[in-house]
């Protein structure tokens, strides 16, 4: 049995202070869907638990600044869903929240931990299988087990594991990005798409933080898309994570795509941008068939074992999907023109 304390922070200040004034192996608590799941199955065993829910006062709620639509990192999933400014302005992180977990879960989880939660990858989750990701070095026992909920995509020979998160998807898409503070009070302003780190080695080092690194707020630019939205295709209409997914935002020009960015999530180790897929759109008229030439492309890369090879094609028909509506309601949002 652990000895285990549990402290409220009074600020971000407070809560960083805290974090590295302490020697062994301090944990943030914020909605704690995943702490505590984690820590009951043996997976964390934080000795300090540092509960942020004092810090709403300042780091949650959405409002607009100069261009961006900005998200408190302690927002509940549920608020920032309800919110009519997102709902405006970025559809496809309220489309994100509204099929991510359950109403239940969405009331407690908040923003910042939603980003980083951890794989659901089932022997990462048991607390004693040899896994890389939890115990570096211990070897990867999914490798011949049934794979079927893990990565296609960013994978690699020490760990096949996906991030299982929806909202980071979608803030890939809208090429959002999270400020922090770090305990020497210094902050930066991280892209979402850059938050989540490959495994390649490593895959116990899974986002680009320090250690202690706080989340304090999310920035999605306000960039006038004509659409944006998700697309999640999983095994239960609800309740469930993606086996696939996919976020887009499109822009129109004329009868042409002005712009567009996709990025996947589901089968992939971290949010995955198309940027290739999205190379073949720009400029072009958006048949079915160059969508699903986009779609293929996003899993060029892929790799997968018979248990997993269906996400292959699932997953670029995901993204068709995905363009094929958003260049839709992008039609709508012109007017039909
Ligand atoms: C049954 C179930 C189903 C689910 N289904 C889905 C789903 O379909 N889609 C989906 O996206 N998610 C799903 N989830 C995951 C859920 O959304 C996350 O557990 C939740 O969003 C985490 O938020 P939290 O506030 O509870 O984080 P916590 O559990 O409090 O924290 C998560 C992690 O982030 C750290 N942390 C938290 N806040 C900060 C911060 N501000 N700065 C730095 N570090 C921080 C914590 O230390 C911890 O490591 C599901 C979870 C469960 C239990
Ligand atoms: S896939 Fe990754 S998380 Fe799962 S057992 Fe292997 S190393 Fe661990």
């Amino acid at each position: 049995v652990n000895d285990l304390r549990l402290v409220a922070a009074t600020s971000a200040t407070d809560a960083l202070r805290l974090f590295t004034a302490h020697g062994a192996t301090p944990a943030y608590l914020a909605g704690g869907t995943t702490v505590v799941d984690l820590m009951k199955l043996g997976v964390m065993a934080p000795d300090l638990l540092i509960d942020l829910q004092e810090l709403r006062a300042h780091h949650a709620g959405v409002r607009a600044e100069a261009g961006e639509v900005v998200v408190g990192a302690l927002t509940t999933m549920a608020e920032a869903a309800a919110h009519p400014l997102l709902a405006a302005r970025a559809p496809a992180v309220v489309d994100a929240l509204r099929l991510a977990a359950s109403p239940q879960i969405r009331n407690a989880a908040t923003i910042g931990g939603n980003l980083l939660q951890r794989t659901r990858c089932p022997w990462f989750r048991d607390g004693r299988s040899p896994c890389n990701k939890r115990r570096p070095g211990t070897g990867c026992s999914a490798t011949g087990g049934d794979t079927r909920s893990l990565a296609v995509l960013g994978t690699s020979g020490a760990c096949i594991a996906n991030y299982p998160g929806d909202l980071a998807v979608a803030l890939t898409a809208l090429g959002a990005h999270v400020d922090t503070l770090s305990g020497d009070g210094h902050g930066r302003r991280i892209p979402v798409g850059d938050l989540h780190r490959l495994p390649q080695d490593r895959p116990d080092l899974e986002t680009v933080l320090e250690p202690g690194e706080l989340l304090t707020a999310v920035r999605v630019p306000d960039d006038a898309w004509d659409a944006s939205l998700y697309v999640k295709v999983r095994d239960r209409a609800s309740y469930a994570f993606a086996l696939t997914s996919a976020a887009v935002a499109l822009r129109r020009d004329g009868d042409l795509v002005g712009d567009v960015r996709i990025a996947v999530g589901g089968a992939a180790a971290v949010p995955w941008r198309c940027r290739t897929a999205e190379d073949l759109l720009r400029g072009a008229v958006l048949t079915p068939e160059r969508a699903a030439a986009a779609g293929a492309e996003c899993y060029r890369s892929s790799r997968a074992d018979s248990a997993r090879a269906f996400k292959v094609d699932l997953g670029a028909r995901t993204v068709l999907r995905a363009l094929l509506d958003a260049w839709s309601r992008a039609q709508a949002a012109r007017g039909g023109a």
